[in-house]
């Protein structure tokens, strides 16, 4: 059965891939209207209302609904992006818009993130639909385009302009679901929540001059050289958060690695120290607020002093940081050079979690188990950023979640998110499709 509907799903994967919506932040990229209407084509039929929205040409996006029986009950909401980031062929082993399978994968870009997941969603729905079975309450299926570029043309546009019509109480969308193997068990984390991203652009003011005559000239250059080395070497007090903690702890690591990991005190030391440097940056990443300097630019001409230079600084901020707790932090790592720094605003999205132990934590464990009989759910902070952020922003109840074979580890699997040789097993695709099958049949009161 498993088998069956893993085959299924990666037809469905196949066509997807091919279709290479592709989005690599421009407006006129993605071109999501060719997977959308592979999703209309699927989904299309009775027992369900599917509607189109192309908020720009070739951006669509879907959302079907299954009424349910009961208008009180909590409805859920499966979500997937239709959209892709670019791909170099000549890195890859395979083609990466072929959408072959190889020894039972299918490969190519978005097979993990996440047409995997939302192929798997659609047919779910579609069966449900086939099969006349009525969910408690309201199920829907939203498919939408620009998830890779923030978001702005996709849920982001839903959420604003069609709240009532994505209005979810539980909603899922990608990662987590990976069997992580502890002493007492699988344990299967969820995405309970993500970091906020602060963007911004910094200005630094100096005075233009001969670059022939370079003694005590004000060179913008040098002083924000100096601005960035400050920023990079700030050190943000350890958050050892309800999210990290029941992590950690419940996925069993040893007291050499629990002990510091769950300290304050020591976690930032053992994060410098540690050999496994993935494992470090994101033991990091999970319990800090942090500061990249990633653009410079400056100068106009090899003979001219530099009078102006722009630096843009990616901020990501833990659950409770707004925009005072970041302008104190970039005040306190800057010092004295504070007042030389002009600093404007690009993107003020704050970290959005949301509760543990809810009927939908639950009903994923419940079902979960049907797969890894042991397993035990683990909530999870994301460091990046998902569509899951703007329904959170509405009061929905919103996870990560997916289920993979142990046939790849989770380091193979976190390296093909946005890297090469992206591919997924057809094992893992069947039990995802089993997941939903079962999720949308559980109550959620
Ligand atoms: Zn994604």
């Amino acid at each position: 059965m498993a088998g069956d509907r893993g085959e299924e799903v990666a037809e469905l994967l196949q066509v997807m891939i091919r279709n290479a919506c592709v989005n690599d932040g421009s407006p006129g990229s993605g071109h999501e209207q060719r997977n959308a209407e592979v999703l209309r084509d699927v989904l299309e039929g009775p027992g369900l209302d599917l509607a189109l929205y192309e908020p720009l040409p070739g951006r669509t996006s879907l959302v079907a609904r299954v009424e349910g029986r009961d208008r009180a009950a909590p409805s859920l909401a499966l979500l997937g992006h239709t959209d892709v980031v670019p791909a170099n062929a000549d890195d890859w082993r395979h083609d990466p818009f072929g959408g072959e399978i190889i020894d039972g994968e299918v490969w190519g870009r978005g097979a993990v993130d996440m047409l995997n997941l939302t192929s798997s969603m659609a047919l779910s729905v579609r069966h449900l639909a086939d099969e006349g079975f009525r969910p408690e309450g309201d199920l829907l299926f939203i498919g939408v385009a620009d998830e890779e570029a923030l978001g702005v043309h996709g849920a982001q546009w839903l959420t604003e302009h069609l709240a009532d019509e994505v209005h979810c109480d539980y909603l899922i969308t990608e990662a987590g679901g990976f069997p992580m193997a502890s002493p007492d068990g699988v344990r299967l984390p969820v995405i309970t929540g993500e970091k906020g991203a602060f963007w911004c652009t910094m200005t630094v003011r100096g005075t233009p001059g001969h670059a022939s005559q370079p003694l005590r000239t004000d060179n913008a250059l040098v002083k924000a050289a100096e601005v960035v080395r400050r920023l990079a070497e700030h050190d943000t007090p350890a958050d050892i958060h309800e999210a990290w903690r029941r992590f950690v702890e419940g996925i069993g690591l040893p007291e050499e690695f629990a002990g510091p990991l769950l300290d304050p005190d020591r976690i930032g030391a053992f994060c410098d120290t540690l050999p496994a440097l993935g494992l470090a940056r994101q033991a990091h990443a999970c319990t800090h607020t942090t500061i990249a300097p990633t653009v410079m630019t400056a100068g106009s001409k090899v003979n001219v002093i530099p009078d102006r230079v722009h630096l843009q600084v990616d901020i990501r901020t833990l659950p409770g940081w707004g925009r005072d707790e970041v302008d104190a932090m970039i005040a306190d790592a800057l010092g004295d050079l504070a007042g030389e720094v002009e600093v404007t605003w690009d993107s003020e999205d704050v970290a959005t979690t949301s509760p543990v132990d809810t009927p939908l934590w639950h009903a994923l464990e419940r079902v979960a188990r049907r797969s890894y009989p042991d397993a035990r759910c683990v909530p999870f902070l994301t460091v990046g950023a998902t569509d899951a952020r703007f329904f959170r922003h509405l009061g929905t109840v919103a996870y990560g979640f997916g289920l993979f074979s142990e046939q790849l580890s989770f380091e193979q699997y976190a390296a093909m998110f946005h890297g090469v040789d992206e591919r997924v097993d057809v094992a893992s695709l069947g039990l995802t499709a089993e997941l939903w099958d079962g999720l949308v049949r559980q109550s959620l009161r």
